[in-house]
This record gives structure tokens, C-alpha cells and sequence, in this order.
């Protein structure tokens, strides 16, 4: 089969460009026990202490099962993580006791402090100089099921499109989100190559628009073989000797 030369790379963001573990941990918990502690000085300070410590009322657990819930009853709303979480906070605060506007105000400001710290992001070294290195023969785009703050981010600078799809309500694998970011990079699938983790959220869907697909696999273990036009790497880094390659062949 012959290969179109490459003109423009979709980048997933999350578990591509850096480990996201243990900044979602940090996330997590941190952004709920600045809330704890916040809410209960504004208490204390209204002579409110009564009402107890938020985070003994309401553990972390019942924020998540909140979220799932919140999650099943509005479908199209999935993907929105941060419509879904500030919706779970202030009606958990409702709960606990707050007024409405109190509640709103709370959790619009735990949801601040949630983006301060999801945008914590280590990029691995390799990922800077080889956007910057890629940046000057391809058009660069990336496509993201999370919900992080990628504008605050040094490395946004590399790319002409940054498509956050929960937010526009498409998480991928659905097929819009790829298809916007192609639209706007000018560029047709068959001349494009979408780079992430995902099995089901990044390569699938990138080979049925008949993209090409370099999968960051990790360790997974090896399977059947891989279909047409996926490529198989471990880690970021082996990109450019990947385009390398297929530029020759
Ligand atoms: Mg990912």
C-alpha cells in the first residue's frame, strides 16, 4: 500500500505526553482536603462549627459514588469532568448544610484549586525538544479526554489545535473530535497521524477515520498483530525514528 507523505500529528495529552497517575492522585485528594480545611475556617469564623468537619460528613467516597450518579443521569454530560464534579460538590455542600450560594461559591472554588493542581504535569524530558524538532515539519494538534487547564501549560505552544473533547461533548473513541482537530490542521486522514495510550480511545478510533496510529503501548503485552497502519511503541520518545522510518519506505 502506498503511504501519503505525513502532514500534520494528533497528540493524546494524559499518559502520552506524561505519567498522569500520580497527578490525579495528588488532584484527587488535594483539592478535597483544601476544601475541607477552607470551609471549615469560613465556619469557624461564622460561628458555624456546629455543622462539623465537611470531610467526615461527606468522605472522599460518597464525592466519587456522586460523580458516577451524576455521570449516569446525564449522558451527554460524561465526558465534562468538571461540570460533573463541580455539580456533585455543590450538591453534596447542599447536603451538608450550606445554603445554595454558599454551596455554588465553595465549589467553584474547590474546582480552582482542582485545575491549579491537575496542570502539575511532568512532561517527560524527551517531549519538549521533540515538539519543538516535529513542530517545523508537521502541523501539530492535540486531542484530550481530560480536563485539565492545557492552555496554562508551556508546552500548549506546540500545537495550532487543542481539542478538549469532554468538553465539547464527544470524549473519543467518538469520531468528532478527531475530525475537528483534522479540520482545522487543513489536513486529510489519510496525511495524518494520531499519537496515545488508548487502545479503544486513541487508536481505534484514529485507523476507522483511516488515520495512522502510533499506540504508546507501554508494557502491554504483545497480541495479535497489529492492524494496518498502527504502530506499536513504548514509549514517546521512539516517534521520531518511527516517522524516520516511514518517511523512507
Ligand atoms: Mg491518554
Amino acid at each position: 500500500m502506498t503511504r501519503l507523505r505525513l502532514q500534520a500529528l494528533t497528540f493524546d495529552l494524559d499518559d502520552t505526553l506524561w505519567d498522569n497517575r500520580e497527578v490525579m492522585t495528588r488532584t484527587e485528594q488535594g483539592h478535597y482536603a483544601w476544601l475541607d480545611d477552607a470551609l471549615a475556617e469560613w465556619l469557624a469564623a461564622r460561628g458555624e462549627q456546629h455543622l462539623g468537619r465537611f470531610a467526615e460528613w461527606v468522605p472522599i467516597t460518597a464525592y466519587q459514588r456522586r460523580r458516577q450518579e451524576l455521570a449516569e443521569r446525564h449522558p451527554l454530560r460524561r465526558g465534562d469532568f468538571t461540570w460533573i464534579r463541580e455539580h456533585a460538590l455543590a450538591s453534596l455542600l447542599r447536603e451538608f448544610g450550606l445554603p445554595h450560594e454558599a454551596a455554588w461559591h465553595w465549589a467553584t472554588r474547590a474546582m480552582e484549586r482542582f485545575h491549579e493542581l491537575r496542570v502539575r504535569v511532568s512532561p517527560y524530558p524527551e517531549v519538549e525538544p521533540l515538539l519543538s524538532e516535529l513542530g517545523t515539519h508537521y502541523r501539530l494538534g492535540s486531542i484530550t479526554n481530560g480536563n485539565l487547564a492545557f492552555d496554562r501549560l508551556p508546552l500548549r505552544r506546540h500545537f495550532a489545535v487543542a481539542i478538549a473533547a469532554g468538553e465539547m461533548h464527544a470524549p473519543k473513541p467518538d469520531p468528532r473530535p478527531f475530525l475537528m482537530a483534522l479540520a482545522k490542521l487543513g489536513a486529510s486522514p489519510a496525511r495524518a497521524m494520531h499519537i496515545g495510550d488508548s487502545w479503544k480511545e486513541d487508536v481505534l478510533p484514529a485507523i476507522r477515520l483511516g488515520m495512522q496510529a502510533a499506540w504508546i503501548a507501554g508494557d502491554t503485552p504483545h497480541g495479535a498483530p497489529l492492524p494496518e497502519g498502527v504502530h506499536r511503541l513504548e514509549h514517546i520518545r521512539e516517534l521520531p525514528a518511527l516517522l524516520e522510518r516511514l518517511g523512507q519506505e
